[in-house]
């Protein structure tokens, strides 16, 4: 992927007159002023400095750009947590329908009946899935479902005069946005640790539970990939101690149609329709995150939601009690099309084998990457495993991103790395059920590969892209997001 071309700026392809398209002649009268059309203090002095170039060039500098990032349509993508797994091109066409994709959201609703219906079935899917029965699909991404069912929390224990359940209990192995929405929300987050089984330490959960207890957020299965066996016991003793269980629901992969939150004790879930349902994702959305709670928490959801009144569908605005909207309009509607279609093609017993299969192919993969490295928590996985790289760096001072860097020159996306926190030079590695077991076995030699490769190599890799190791810190608090032209 040496490419040069591709390294060259569409500004500096720029010559002047140069042309990609033509637009149509002005049909405006020629008499009229443009000032008596557009204000004067509106009008430019100048066109805008773009660049000038043929569409061919054009063409050629997106389409080699467009190469230089990994994706899950060329390559695998084992990044833990985030369930990278194929989306199926049939969704594509489907949601480019123009009966769907034309809609305006403002549209009254006798002319989106179509769509309201799709949308009022996928509530009652994500209901069926969760064991949870009222949905709301409008949260835009995980963490925003998160932050939506704790406002919900609060605006429940308002309510029902518990505001001094001023607490949110995260356990250390939780995904960063756990802790952030509970602030957010209004709550103190509180941490609970896990064991060496890198289970919820109960012991520790008893001594943080209280009369203050909120909610106890709890991902499961956890972020190790692994079911936290004691949930029946971890739900009743917060149930016990007046406080709402949340399901961190990101990932849904490994117990679709096996076991149900609202059946092992969840009172709110979230899901995230991009992950578990095949919504594309990667670069930061769009996102859907819709969420599902008990009934005592339904009057209480974003709003609006979708209702069916004899054979007719609309958006109801009519819960008193509502925290409101947490979006404009009515959610990622596309992502959620996508989702609803996989639901429907695969039904109940697909699911349930995505989910037995996904788990098959992380246990395979824990298997075989196992023989090169420490996977600190004893099997077998779930969706999901981690391994940790402190052999490596205890004894060649190479760390778990060198490893990272050094398998995009063999062709394949990182496992997400240094998280969760529990595991030192963590790689957490979800292969999904998309994967074949010769993909799966590319992958795990490789890695064996890059254990004996030179340590130098591996610190300066990756050595076949265009972009190798930008700062990471100052790309994401200096990020820059707009071009501005040079004489500007
Ligand atoms: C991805 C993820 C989230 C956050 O979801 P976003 O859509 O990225 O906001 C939360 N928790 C877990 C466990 C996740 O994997």
């Amino acid at each position: 992927m040496n490419n040069t071309q591709s390294t060259e700026l569409v500004f500096e392809l720029s010559r002047p007159g140069r042309r990609g398209h033509r637009t149509p002649p002005c049909d405006v009268p020629g008499d009229t002023p443009l000032s008596s059309l557009v204000p004067e203090r509106f009008l430019a002095d100048a066109p805008p400095p773009l660049p000038e170039v043929g569409e061919i060039d054009l063409v050629r500098h997106f389409t080699n750009l467009s190469t230089r990032n990994m994706c899950i349509d060329t390559q695998f993508y084992p990044l833990g947590s985030c369930t990278m797994k194929y989306n199926p091109k049939r969704h594509e066409r489907l949601a480019a329908l123009p009966g769907f994709a034309d809609l305006h959201p403002l549209q009254p609703d006798d002319t989106t009946q179509g769509m309201l219906e799709l949308l009022y079935e996928m509530q009652q899917f994500l209901a069926e899935i969760s064991g949870l029965p009222a949905v709301s699909l409008q949260p835009a991404a995980g963490a925003q479902g998160e932050l939506a069912a704790l406002l919900v929390a609060a605006a429940y224990f308002r309510d029902t005069d518990q505001t001094h359940r001023t607490k949110v209990l995260v356990p250390d192995s939780a995904h960063g946005t756990n802790p952030a929405s509970a602030a957010l929300a209004g709550f103190t987050a509180v941490t609970v640790k896990s064991n060496a089984k890198g289970l919820v330490d109960l012991d520790d959960l008893k001594t943080k539970l209280g009369a203050d207890t909120g909610v106890f957020m709890i991902t499961n299965p956890n972020t190790l990939g692994l079911f936290e066996v004691q949930i029946r016991q971890i739900t009743d003793l917060v149930h016990a101690a007046g406080g709402l269980v949340y399901l961190d629901g990101a990932n849904m992969n490994a117990i679709l149609g096996i076991t149900r939150p609202g059946d092992f004790g969840a009172d709110m879930q979230h899901y995230n329709v991009h992950k578990t349902f095949t919504g594309p994702h990667g670069g930061g959305g769009p996102g859907s995150g819709p969420i599902a709670v008990r009934d005592f928490l339904a009057p209480y959801l974003p709003s609006p939601v979708v209702v069916k009144d004899g054979d007719a569908y609309h958006l109801s605005d009519a819960s008193e009690k509502t925290i409101g909207r947490v979006r404009s309009f009515f959610g990622n509607v596309g992502i959620l099309f996508r989702g609803y279609c996989y639901i429907r093609t695969l039904g109940p017993d697909g699911l349930k084998a995505v989910s037995e299969t996904a788990v098959l192919n992380a246990n395979y993969l824990r298997a075989r990457v196992s023989e090169g490295y420490e996977v600190p928590h004893p099997g077998p996985c779930m969706h999901e495993f981690v391994a940790s790289g402190r052999g490596l760096l205890r004894e060649r001072k190479v760390r778990a991103m060198d490893v990272c860097k050094r398998l995009l020159d063999y062709g394949f996306h990182a496992p997400t790395v240094y998280f969760p926190l529990v595991v030192p030079e963590a790689l957490m590695m979800e292969p999904t059920e998309t994967e074949s077991k010769e993909t799966l076995d590319a992958f795990a030699d490789v890695l064996l590969k890059i254990k004996a490769e030179d340590a130098e190599l591996l610190k300066t890799a990756p050595h076949t892209h265009v972009v190798s190791r930008p700062d990471e810190v100052k790309a994401a608090k200096e990020p820059v997001l707009r071009w501005r032209p040079a004489t500007a």
